[in-house]
C-alpha cells in the first residue's frame, strides 16, 4: 500500500481563502496583537510569517517586541493594556518565553475572549468540558485535516502521541468532541508499539525525529504527524518515519508542508472568531 498524502499547504491555502472572505465581509479589520519576548531566531521567524499571513487575509497585526531582560511585571502591565484595548481582538505571547518569566502566569493574565493561541485555563477547562472555546490552533488545523481526508472520526479508535498543553492534551478535547475512542501516549507509556498499531487515526506529537516506525503502524491508518525536528542535515523530519510509515498506512502528512501550514492559517480563523464574538458578525 502506499499511503495518500494529506496536503497540509493546499489545505492552509484554501483555509486563508475562506478566512480572507470572512473579513472582507465585516466592516472592520480584526486585530491581533502579537507579544515578542526577546530574539530567539525561530520566534521571530515565526512572528513575521504570522504578521505576513494576517496581512494577507486582512487582518490587521500590531507586533509588540520588547527586550529579552523585559521583567514579569511589565510584561504583565502590556498584556492588561491590550486586555483593555477594544481595537484588539486577539492577543498571541509568542512562547517559549525567557526563563525568568512564569509563562502560565502570563498566558493566564490573557483576558481569555482574546485568547487566539487557547491556552488560558478558561478556554482549557471549556475543552476539556466539551464546550465551544478558543482552541490552540495546531490541535484545530490537525482536526481540519483529519475532516479534509474524509476519514470516519467519530467511533474511530484515535492514539495521540504527546501529552503537551499545547498539543497532545487540546487534541484529545477535539477528538473526543468528535466521538473517536481516544488514547493519549506519553514517555510512560508502556508497549508504545502495541498501542500504535491499535490505532486508526494516530497524532504523533513528542518532538522525536522519525520515531514512530512504518511496522508499528496499523495497515490502512491515518497519520498525522506534528512533529518538526531539525536533521543534522539540516533538513526537516516529523516524528513519524515518513518512508516506512506510507508503504503501510492509509493517508499520511508529510514535515513539512502538513500541521506546519495549518497552525497559521487556524490563528488567522481563531482571530476572526474572537473578533466576532466580541463585536457580533458584521
Ligand atoms: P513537548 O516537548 O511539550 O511534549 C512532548 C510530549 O511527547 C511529552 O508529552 C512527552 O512525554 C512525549 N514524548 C517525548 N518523547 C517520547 C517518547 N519517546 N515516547 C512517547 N512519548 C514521548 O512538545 P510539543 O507538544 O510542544 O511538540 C511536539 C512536536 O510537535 C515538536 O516536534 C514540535 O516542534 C512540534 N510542533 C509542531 C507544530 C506545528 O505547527 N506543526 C506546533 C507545535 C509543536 P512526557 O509528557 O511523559 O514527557
Amino acid at each position: 500500500m502506499t499511503a495518500r498524502i494529506i496536503d497540509g499547504k493546499m489545505a492552509a491555502a484554501a483555509l486563508r481563502a475562506t478566512i480572507a472572505g470572512r473579513v472582507a465581509s465585516l466592516r472592520y479589520s480584526p486585530v491581533l496583537a502579537v507579544v515578542l519576548v526577546g530574539d530567539n531566531p525561530a520566534s521571530v521567524t515565526y512572528v513575521r510569517n504570522k504578521d505576513r499571513a494576517a496581512t494577507q487575509a486582512g487582518i490587521e497585526t500590531r507586533t509588540i517586541r520588547l527586550p529579552a531582560e523585559t521583567t514579569q511585571a511589565a510584561l504583565l502591565v502590556r498584556i492588561a493594556d491590550l486586555n483593555a484595548d477594544p481595537a484588539v481582538d486577539g492577543i498571541l505571547v509568542q512562547l517559549p518565553l525567557p526563563s525568568h518569566i512564569d509563562s502560565a502566569a502570563v498566558v493566564g493574565a490573557i483576558d481569555p475572549a482574546k485568547d487566539v493561541d487557547g491556552l488560558h485555563p478558561v478556554n482549557v477547562g471549556l475543552l476539556a468540558s466539551g464546550r465551544r472555546a478558543l482552541v490552540p490552533c495546531t490541535p484545530l488545523g490537525v482536526m481540519k485535516l483529519l475532516t479534509g481526508t474524509g476519514v470516519q472520526i467519530a467511533g474511530s479508535r484515535a492514539l495521540v502521541l504527546g501529552r503537551s498543553a499545547l498539543v497532545g492534551r487540546p487534541m484529545v478535547g477535539l477528538l473526543l468532541a468528535a466521538d473517536a475512542t481516544v488514547t493519549i501516549a506519553h514517555s510512560h507509556t508502556r508497549s508504545l508499539a502495541d498501542e500504535i498499531r491499535r490505532a486508526e487515526i494516530l497524532i504523533a506529537a513528542i518532538g522525536q525525529a522519525e520515531f514512530v516506525q512504518g511496522p508499528w503502524i496499523r495497515p490502512g491508518a491515518t497519520i498525522i504527524d506534528v512533529g518538526i525536528n531539525r536533521m543534522p542535515d539540516g533538513r526537516l523530519a516529523g516524528d513519524v518515519d515518513f518512508d516506512s510509515a506510507a508503504k503501510v498506512a492509509g493517508a499520511i502528512t508529510p514535515v513539512p508542508g502538513g500541521v506546519g501550514p495549518m497552525t497559521i492559517a487556524c490563528l488567522l480563523e481563531n482571530t476572526v472568531e474572537a473578533a466576532e464574538r466580541r463585536r457580533g458578525q458584521s
